[in-house]
């Protein structure tokens, strides 16, 4: 009841700051779906977090299921990860030289990771996948890329780019300022489409240095892959000399220890990690075969460089973070309460009359307010109702649960998150349900 007391002032705080943001911030967000765009409300600004609860700057306080996009998988604030990088924080914060905790990472990441037999840090989600697609490229010297309808890999130029008229025409780039001579290498296919990669190689994968997947996909809301898509991809690829990509940059260390991969057993040739490998701090990862790895500078001709690049600071917490999971059963823990969750809200919207289906993988999950009995592609979770999410997303906000702010985004279980929290969120859909038939 607090919280519904506190709306209107904090609204007014929320969009006070808001407003002030926008003066000279565009869209008032340094990334686009922080600006709550389309759901009729200002962002909540967040002033801490701790554990499964985000705190605004009212101090009201939300369960929280979107943990920082993916990387708060033990929750906020983590002890033994904050602990971590406050003990190295005197030591000073970047030297741009070798540091011995480098090797340390890179040996956890190929330890948890056995496709991966060499690895570099990089800064962000976006700069391992652009460089792992400038690795493919420069390994198979072909220019032609395959990805999936749906799926993102960042923001880089090659990867924003969408399907053509036809499933195997050229590329059109997504976004302006992204050369059409460019995105014309990028062939983006329907995700599960099994058809359509087998058709597209039959044609020209002798000229695909590529295909990047995610290999769950969380940024069309959750699909996993159809039994057969994942295998096809490894098969196509082998075939035709192509390198396989898994963009694991949500999926690693989430839905089992070992990513994607390690869940579904298929070995990629280069994987991409970001999000819960730096704990929290600005970080991703790109590694895989020793022979394809080699190649990047210095060893090989493919550049590729970071002023800031493995930094202590990060490196420390996600060593901590990454520590922390290899705790017997941590993952079937996080699966089971993602199960709780996604049961008990299907049981309410069942009983509410509602259409709404949920599709998860180990520690993601999703809903979709759709008749349809499984979405296993963009078409699909864009067919979805999305005025049902933003009038959902808006009355589980104000009940305090805090759901990804997009009817297209993930949603991230922790393993802070207590049988309490899941079932004072069940009690928040009961009634947020029953609204959307108002
Ligand atoms: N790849 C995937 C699968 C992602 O989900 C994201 C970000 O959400 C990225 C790449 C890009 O990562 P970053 O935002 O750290 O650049």
């Amino acid at each position: 009841s607090t919280l519904r007391d506190c709306k209107e002032a904090h609204m007014t705080t929320s969009a006070t700051l808001f407003e002030q943001a926008c003066r000279h911030i565009p869209g008032g967000v340094n990334s686009p779906v922080r600006a709550f765009k389309g759901l009729h409300r200002p962002p909540i600004f967040i002033e801490r977090a701790q554990g499964a609860y985000l705190y605004d700057v009212e101090g009201n306080r939300y369960v929280d299921y979107v943990g920082s996009w993916g990387p708060m998988i033990t929750g906020h604030a983590d002890p033994e990860v904050l602990g971590a990088v406050r003990e190295r924080l005197d030591n000073g914060l970047s030297f741009g030289t070798p540091t011995a905790i480098e090797t340390t990472m890179a040996d956890l990441i190929c330890g948890m990771i056995p496709s991966i037999d060499m690895v570099r840090m990089v800064n962000s989600g976006t700069e391992a996948t652009m460089s792992a697609i400038r690795l493919a490229r420069g390994f198979t010297g072909r220019d032609k890329i395959v990805k999936f309808e749906g799926n993102y890999h960042g923001h880089s130029d090659s990867l924003l780019v969408k399907a053509g008229s036809g499933a195997l025409t050229h590329g059109e780039p997504s976004s302006p300022g992204v050369p059409a001579s460019l995105a014309e290498h990028t062939i983006t296919l329907s995700y599960n489409d099994v058809d359509a990669v087998e058709a597209c190689f039959e044609e020209i994968g002798s000229e695909i240095a590529c295909i990047i997947v995610e290999p769950v996909a969380g940024n069309m809301n959750c699909i996993p892959p159809l039994p057969g898509f994942l295998e096809t991809l490894r098969r196509v690829c082998t075939e035709y000399g192509s390198v396989l990509i898994f963009d694991e940059v949500m999926t690693g260390f989430r839905v089992a220890m070992g990513g994607a991969q390690a869940h579904f057993g298929i070995e990629p040739d280069l994987t991409c990690l970001g999000k819960i490998v730096g704990g929290g701090m600005p970080v991703g990862a790109f590694g895989g075969k020793r022979d394809i790895m080699e190649r990047i500078s210095p060893l090989g001709p493919v550049y590729q460089a970071g002023t800031l690049s493995g930094n202590p600071l990060a490196m420390a917490a996600g060593i901590a973070l990454l520590t922390k999971l290899r705790e017997p059963g941590f993952h079937d823990a996080l699966a089971q309460r993602v199960d709780t969750l996604c049961h008990g809200l299907r049981e309410r919207a069942d009983a509410a009359g509602i259409d709404m289906i949920t599709q998860g993988v180990g520690g993601m999950f999703g809903l979709f307010f759709t008749g349809q009995t499984r979405v296993d592609n963009f078409a699909q979770a864009t067919a979805c109702d999305a005025d049902a999410f933003r009038r959902f997303f808006a009355a589980m906000l104000d009940e305090g649960v805090y759901l990804a702010p997009s009817a297209y985004e993930a949603g991230f279980m922790s393993s802070a998150h207590t049988p309490e929290d899941i079932q004072l969120t069940l009690d928040a859909a009961e009634r947020a349900f029953a609204q959307l038939h108002q």
